[in-house]
């Protein structure tokens, strides 16, 4: 129905534009995604472990498109978040009110490392005025929400050089809700949280029945499915990177579950294969 309808409008000239959303069912589980913001393009130059021409080679481009994909499930009829994003603007919070949801209905937030683009929307600025005068104070926004993150990502974002950093904020703000865990737990029914080290310290990967999670395991599709062994500039050590990115593409190929990723193209889900030295991807 959705394709005769869209090329009618095409053929009145009317483009339709993709959905703020859009809701998968996978197995038995059913996963809404929501673009965080408009893709971001960025330069090969951003990515190491092969040749520029080699990378040129792969994506028939000089540039690659990092989008951003907020996945929000329902388990054990409770809504679960995994990592948050940071936008406003199109972001899961749009989404929310879209449905008339408030972020106090989320029970759950998975978290895969704390970078600003998967922590940023756990804290909101709230404004304030009084007889003094107003003000702003930075407070939680899913205040119902247990905040599951790997033990060793909240004690590398806890050293003194870290202090000012959003993850250190978030971890202070958000503390009484903080769940810290150890790899290879079952953190929710029926979900576990893997180690998937390299691109921080705590990196985790979240591994369903039929879906892996995997946060920033990989950044560019187009390049990494390929090539594993390359890494954006932002996997804080390489080659435990390669390792866990490596470790998972095979286990999900051998396990024909499906992979989420933050980055992936919209909606970021999909199958992958193994092809020659590296893997396909191919989205929902
Ligand atoms: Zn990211």
């Amino acid at each position: 129905m959705k394709t005769l309808l869209a090329s009618l409008l095409l053929s009145l000239g009317i483009t339709l534009f993709a959905a703020e959303s859009n809701t998968l069912t996978v197995g038995k589980t059913e996963i809404t995604i929501s673009p965080d913001s408009t893709p971001r393009t960025v330069p090969l130059s951003l990515f190491s472990g092969a040749t520029e021409a080699e990378m040129k080679a792969i994506a028939s481009l000089d540039t690659v498109n990092l989008d951003r994909n907020v996945f929000l499930l329902e388990i054990d009829e409770q809504l679960v978040l995994v990592d948050t994003g940071d936008s406003d603007g199109r972001g899961f919070l749009k989404y929310c009110l879209g449905k008339k949801q408030h972020p106090f209905a989320v029970k759950a937030i998975l978290i895969t490392h704390m970078h600003q683009d998967h922590i940023g929307k756990l804290i909101q600025t709230a404004h304030y005025s009084g007889s003094t005068g107003g003000g702003s104070m930075q407070e939680s926004l899913f205040l119902f929400a247990k905040i599951y993150i790997s033990k060793p990502e909240i004690e590398y974002w806890s050293r003194p050089e870290h202090t000012n950093s959003l993850a250190a904020k978030v971890l202070k703000i958000c503390a009484d809700q903080i769940v810290p865990f150890d790899f290879d737990t079952e953190i929710l029914p029926g979900v576990w949280a893997r180690n998937a080290v390299g691109h921080t310290p705590g990196h985790t990967v979240f591994e369903t029945a039929d879906v892996l999670f995997v946060g920033d395991l990989l950044h560019s599709a187009a390049l990494q499915f390929a090539n594993p062994d390359i890494c954006a500039n932002f996997d804080m050590d390489k080659d435990a990177a390669v390792i866990a990115r490596k470790a998972w593409l095979t286990k999900v190929t051998e396990s024909n579950i499906a992979i989420a990723g933050a980055h992936f193209p919209f909606p970021g889900i999909g199958k992958v294969k193994a092809e020659g030295d590296g893997f396909v991807f191919e989205k929902f």
